[in-house]
């Protein structure tokens, strides 16, 4: 089709791009096949336009967090979500260890911090840690429209890593933002981050979102229309970290990006965009996945600010 031969030319425009590195914090995320390169479409009404990596899996990692998010909103209502996560760019790097200083409450569910908390509210409040990793992995799922499972084997070797995120974790139990064993936050946070999807995945889950909370193939209400405003709001503004304000100026679609090279853009009432690349720019961002991301957003005039 036309559309999968533009997607085609445009992988091959950025293929020859090798600039940035593969997240190396890990040897399972250091170990990814750097060459690897995907973009797929999925519009509303349920077509699906792919080209390249399509089908590979690799772990979600932080595109989990608007899902998850979404979860908390869905499971808990706004206000009590509202309480414990702020909803303002941080402008600052995905694992700073940035809380308000008057309340405790991390900046936005897109950092870590919010992302651990948001993890943590996922669910009803009666939920163990392990049924709460269901939820969560289940939820993720209906967003994709196909069960999707943890990578065991990155998900151990992240949790030997996870200084950073259980001294976050411990910061909000300080201020009782967490309520629980911040060890167990971060163990559901971490598996959460270990979900193995395919860019078919992202694209699906984005436009679930696109597509006010339905998923476009199997019909299925994920969510409800005002925790999708919500969740893509904040995408706007927070998800690509320190670099949100180019994103939005540059390219304008709401997006969360992943340590291990996917990227997801979802445009209201039109399309859910995924790629997968996995060399990361300095903010950790997917260098190719950023690329065709202008592109798409340049040629076909998705920048939201832009009347159709
Ligand atoms: N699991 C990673 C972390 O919490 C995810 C980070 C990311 O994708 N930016 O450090």
């Amino acid at each position: 089709s036309v559309i999968r031969d533009y997607l085609a030319e445009a992988l091959g425009d950025v293929e020859s791009d090798t600039s940035g590195e593969p997240a190396g914090y890990i040897p399972e995320l250091a170990a990814a096949d750097p060459e690897r390169l995907g973009a797929v479409f999925a519009t509303v009404d349920g077509q699906v336009y792919g080209a390249g990596d399509i089908d590979t899996e690799f772990t979600i990692q932080s595109i989990s967090k608007p899902f998850a998010y979404a979860l908390a909103l869905a499971d808990r209502g706004f206000d009590p979500v509202l309480a414990r996560i702020g909803v303002e760019p941080s402008g600052e790097a995905f694992n700073q260890i940035s809380l308000e200083s008057d309340t405790g409450r991390p900046l936005n569910p897109m950092i870590n911090a919010g992302a651990i908390t948001a993890h943590s509210l996922a669910g009803s409040g009666e939920l163990k840690p392990a049924e709460r990793v269901e939820r969560v992995v289940h939820g993720l799922s209906a967003f994709a429209g196909r069960p999707l499972r943890i990578d065991e084997a990155v998900c151990a070797s992240e949790l030997e890593h996870a200084h950073r995120n259980l001294a976050i974790a411990h910061m909000l139990r300080s201020h009782d933002i967490l309520t629980e064993d911040p060890r167990a936050a971060v163990d559901g946070y971490t598996r959460q981050c270990s979900v193995l999807v395919t860019a078919r995945d992202l694209a699906m889950m984005a436009a679930t979102l696109a597509n006010h909370g339905v998923n476009p193939l199997s019909g299925e209400r994920v969510i409800r229309e005002p925790v999708v405003r919500q969740v893509l709001s904040v995408m706007l503004t927070c998800g690509m970290y320190d670099a949100a304000g180019d994103w939005a100026t540059q390219v304008g679609i709401p997006a969360k990006s992943g340590v291990a090279g996917g990227l997801i853009g979802a445009l209201p009432g039109q399309i859910g965009i995924a790629t997968f690349s996995p060399r990361l720019d300095p903010h950790g961002n997917s260098v190719r996945g950023v690329s065709l991301f202008e592109r798409f957003s340049s040629d076909m005039g998705l920048h939201v600010m832009e009347v159709p």
